[in-house]
Order: C-alpha cells, then sequence, then structure tokens
C-alpha cells in the first residue's frame, strides 16, 4: 500500500515546534513510499522499557507531534502516523527510537 506518511513520495518535512524545518526520508517507508498492510505498525510492535517508563506528556500544538515530554534530560515526542491504521512513534531528541500502537498504559497525558 502506498506509505500514508508521505503519501507516496520517499520523504517528508519535519517541522518542529521550536523551529527549523527540514526534508528528511519519509521514517515510515525508508524512503521507498510503499508500506506493508497495517502500515508497518506490525512490524514494529516489539516491547521496549521505554513503554513501562511513567512518563507524563504535556499536550503540543503540532499536529505532527501532539505529545512531548522532558525525561532525564532529553526530550521525547510522540507523532502519530498513519491513516487508516494509526500508530505512534517515539522521538527522542529527534531521533526515531520506537514504533508502536496503542498508547502505554504507564504514559500519562496532561
Ligand atoms: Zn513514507
Amino acid at each position: 500500500m502506498r506509505c500514508p506518511r508521505c503519501a507516496g513520495t520517499g520523504e517528508r518535512e519535519l517541522l518542529w515546534p521550536h523551529g527549523g524545518e527540514s526534508a528528511t526520508t519519509c521514517d515510515v517507508c525508508d524512503g521507498t513510499g510503499e508500506v506493508p498492510e497495517a502500515a508497518g505498525a506490525a512490524a514494529d510492535r516489539s516491547r521496549s522499557p521505554l513503554l513501562d517508563r511513567a512518563v507524563t506528556f504535556r499536550r503540543t500544538r503540532d499536529p505532527d507531534a501532539p505529545y512531548e515530554a522532558d525525561v532525564d534530560g532529553a526530550r521525547w515526542r510522540i507523532a502519530l502516523v498513519g491513516d487508516a491504521v494509526p500508530f505512534h512513534v517515539l522521538y527522542i531528541d529527534d531521533v526515531e527510537v520506537l514504533r508502536f500502537d496503542a498508547w502505554p498504559s504507564a504514559w500519562t497525558r496532561s
């Protein structure tokens, strides 16, 4: 299926609320413009201890990264990716570290 994140272009614009933007290879399809069914969510559903940490996120005004938190001096951001089958992407200091579908029960949204 066509990548829902970049609409098949293989690239996407990064636009962070603290300023700056850049084009980058799409993090969902790795630049191919195509993703497996289920938007690749199943491929990265591995459990991570990060998902079990007690973290409180605050709402941002960025629709691409609607939640952020400061954890041990690092900035965590959550992006919501995909339309038909949305899943979450965790960025720590703007580096993608994890994808997951359901919001972890250990995490709070303030
Ligand atoms: Zn893509």
